[in-house]
């Protein structure tokens, strides 16, 4: 049998058809399709994706201690990676004192493009696309009029040569509450017709751009460096050491991508707690990382008379509905956990969540060291990695901790040795 035999209309196949489609072809064990089962995805809970197997989940926490704009928040963060959610929290913590965050919303549209081909006379496009920019907002518009009663719609249309012949047309929308991807490729569309009939030009494609710099979020705090060390002097290197981890960052892009990584670590989290799309955020921050040309840090910390001052910009063109956030009952549970109200409050919240992050994770870097912080969660982690159950998990740490470089042979030693002595003690009991 083919594959493509096997897995014949598996789309149309229940959850125990796949799952012994799966079994049959793929050599799972019955443990294996056991754990399958255990995650089944609930009978009414939304059919998001296509040829669905299982739920696979991912632990949510709640990141504490956020002042933002002078209001507290309490942040649900979705990740798998331990010691994140201790960071922002403990990072959020210490901005906190100094007074919070500050975070503003620069601008909130959503652009897309109608790429045409083979152009000979760029400028002949532009003329054309200015005399019927009117028309061309009003055809958009027509093709989704509902987000126009909402008080949003088409903006701007503006052309860019983008050489060899190729040109974009981009369209501008204000898409208010929502993400806007498929309201924007849904007046692409009708837009790309005018062109077709009107300017009579083939289009090659039209689409959203992710690139996101038309819904900028920026979040700054300044902080006594007293604060940062107990030793007024200790205080000051600190300080002195963070901004130049951030100005390595700028320098260096092989150190930019991991600073930027712990950015992202926080703000991920935050972006799938809130049912967005977490690969649209993430292109969108490392295209504007590099927005001059070279992959730079996209936050940057400054010593400024007794103050550290740290200032994070980031594309976040999030929505509050639409898309997953209306199908995932957690979306509508996590937003109003985080209290948030407005989409660039969303915004404005993430990009604090990043900033934070940074703070916390730059700090342990050219203090304490990045493995002091993590080592108790990893150690957790490495427990149970070896099937500690959740008994055991704080004994197995106890005792790796008294190792070196724990491993995770050790771990298993650790565990086997234990479970013995518990079974030997029972046993005389
Ligand atoms: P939807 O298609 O769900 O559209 C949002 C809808 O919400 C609007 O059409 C509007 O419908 C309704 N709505 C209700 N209240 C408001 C409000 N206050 N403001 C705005 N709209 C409101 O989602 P999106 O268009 O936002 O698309 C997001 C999804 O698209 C995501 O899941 C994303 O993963 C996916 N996607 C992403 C792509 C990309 O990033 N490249 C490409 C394609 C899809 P109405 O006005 O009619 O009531």
């Amino acid at each position: 049998m083919t594959m493509e035999s096997e897995f014949s209309h598996f789309y149309k196949r229940t959850q125990q058809q796949r799952l012994s489609i799966l079994q049959q072809t793929r050599g799972l064990t019955d443990e294996q399709r056991a754990i399958l089962e255990a995650h089944e995805a609930h009978a009414d809970a939304p059919q998001l994706i296509e040829n669905t197997i299982a739920a696979y989940q991912l632990p949510e926490g709640v990141a504490v201690n956020f002042v933002v704009n002078g209001r507290d928040y309490v942040v649900p963060m979705v990740t798998e990676e331990p010691s994140v959610i201790a960071a922002a929290s403990n990072g959020a913590k210490q901005l906190a004192r100094a007074g919070g965050m500050t975070a503003t919303v620069s601008s909130r549209l959503l652009t897309g493009q109608i790429v045409l081909s083979d152009v000979k006379v760029y400028a002949s496009i532009d003329d054309w696309v200015a005399l019927h920019q009117t028309e061309l907002l009003e055809t958009a518009a027509a093709a989704h009029p509902s987000i126009v009663k909402r008080g949003g719609g088409p903006k701007l249309v503006r052309t860019r040569d983008l050489g060899e012949g190729f040109v974009s047309i981009d369209l501008s929308v204000d898409v208010r509450a929502a993400m806007g991807a498929n309201m924007m490729n849904t007046m692409l569309e009708a837009v790309a017709k005018v062109i077709q009939t009107k300017l009579h030009h083939t289009t090659l494609f039209s689409i959203l751009s992710n690139a996101g710099d038309q819904s900028l979020a920026t979040a700054s705090c300044s902080i006594p460096i007293a604060q940062l060390a107990q030793e007024d002097a200790e205080a000051q290197l600190t300080a002195t050491k963070m901004a130049q981890a951030s100005q390595i960052a700028q320098l260096d892009p092989m150190r930019a991508v991991t600073h930027n990584k712990g950015i992202m670590n926080g703000v991920d989290a935050v972006v799938v707690a809130m049912g967005n799309d977490w690969r649209a955020i993430e292109s969108a921050a490392h295209a504007y990382a590099a927005r001059d040309g070279q992959y730079r840090g996209l936050s940057q910390w400054q010593v400024n008379g007794d103050q550290l001052v740290g200032t994070l910009t980031l594309p976040l063109p999030v929505g509050t509905v639409g898309g997953a956030t209306t199908v995932l009952p957690l979306v509508a549970v996590n937003q109003k956990i985080a209290g948030i109200q407005s989409p660039e409050e969303l915004m404005a919240l993430i990009v604090s969540v990043g900033l934070a992050q940074n703070f916390a994770a730059i700090k342990a870097l050219v203090t304490t060291g990045i493995q002091q912080g993590h080592m108790r969660m990893q150690l957790r982690s490495l427990a149970m990695s070896v099937g500690a159950q959740d008994h055991e998990i704080d004994d197995v740490v106890t005792q790796l901790k008294t190792h070196q470089d724990p491993t995770q042979t050790d771990a298993q030693q650790i565990l086997t040795q234990m479970r013995k002595e518990r079974a030997d003690n029972n046993a005389k009991h």
